[in-house]
């Protein structure tokens, strides 16, 4: 058994450090970090080198990978980037699922290249990626699997090009992973991750409000899905290659709930199509706009 001290988080300590450091980064580590549960100052390990979480919490990272394509980093190549960079809804869907004894840190590269260095290291790495950020995920899956720290990778490149991304990292997660990520964490606390987990397309019970309070205001726009799926099923598109042909909606109140819960003035509806093709879901769509 190994024991390593760690700073907890909100302490002075951790505050003082994230002041003096005076980095941009910092402040976005220490404003996703604000909002969470306290931690434990003292990680205990089996004899495995799984952390235990009795009694505990294990840290999580979140991460959507630099785009280099589109990044608020880059406004003063075109100030346009700013309303391109769409806030990692699904990696703030994954933060909702998260159980409490997780302690959550979404990192998103876009508005900053966070100082991965001075920060504590995490239990487990989560990376999402679209295909023009894959080879920055590359890079930062090998920075932490060469740590000991174990990378799962999901989204819609590691779905399409599951035997790519399989071998850069310890676990891919194809589909929509509401359905399996509780499952995920679970295998990762006790240290037997599986190599592959397929979500598949999730009910909608599954889906949980994403967590608005993890990232910091740096974004022209807020961002909600209030369905998945497209019904249209035209032959070139990747939406239902990813979400299915099979329209799928959330309950109305529970969206509008979660409306409520942005911080943002004016809101991205992250939807492949708002108000689909029958009578039903049109009529669904108005409720929604009405309420
Ligand atoms: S999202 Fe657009 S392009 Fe894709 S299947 Fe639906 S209508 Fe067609």
């Amino acid at each position: 058994m190994r024991l390593a001290a760690r700073v907890p988080a909100g302490s002075p300590a951790a505050l003082a450090r994230s002041a003096q450091s005076g980095q941009p980064n910092a402040r976005l580590f220490h404003v996703a970090r604000a909002a969470m549960a306290p931690t434990v100052g003292i990680r205990t390990w089996k004899e495995d080198g799984s952390p235990m979480t009795a009694g505990g919490i294990v840290r999580l990272y979140l991460i959507n990978p630099s785009n280099r394509l589109v990044s608020i980093v880059k406004l003063e190549e075109s100030r346009w980037n700013r309303y391109r960079v769409w806030q990692p809804l699904s990696l703030m869907v994954l933060a909702g699922l998260t159980p409490p004894e997780w302690e959550v840190t979404l990192l998103d590269e876009n508005t900053g290249l966070p100082h991965y260095h001075e920060m504590p290291l995490p239990d487990l790495v989560g990376i999402t990626a679209f295909t023009s950020q894959a080879p920055r995920a590359y890079e930062i899956a090998a920075r932490f699997r060469r740590l000991g720290v174990p990378v799962v990778m999901g989204g819609i490149h590691a779905t399409m090009c599951v035997d790519e991304v399989m071998p850069r990292v310890d676990s891919v997660v194809t589909g929509e992973a509401d359905a399996v990520w509780p499952q995920v964490l679970e295998d990762a606390a006790r240290g037997r991750l599986e190599r592959r987990y397929d979500g598949g397309l999730a009910g909608m019970d599954a889906v949980r409000p994403a967590r608005h309070d993890l990232l910091p205001a740096e974004y022209a726009f807020g961002a909600i899905q209030t369905t998945r799926g497209c019904p249209m099923n035209c032959t070139f598109c990747s939406v239902t290659a990813f979400n299915g042909a099979r329209y799928r909606q959330r309950p109305v109140p529970e969206v509008v709930n979660e409306f409520r819960s942005i911080p943002e003035k004016m809101v991205l509806v992250v939807d492949d199509n708002l108000i689909g093709t029958r009578p039903e879901h049109i009529a669904r769509a108005k409720a929604l706009f009405r309420a």
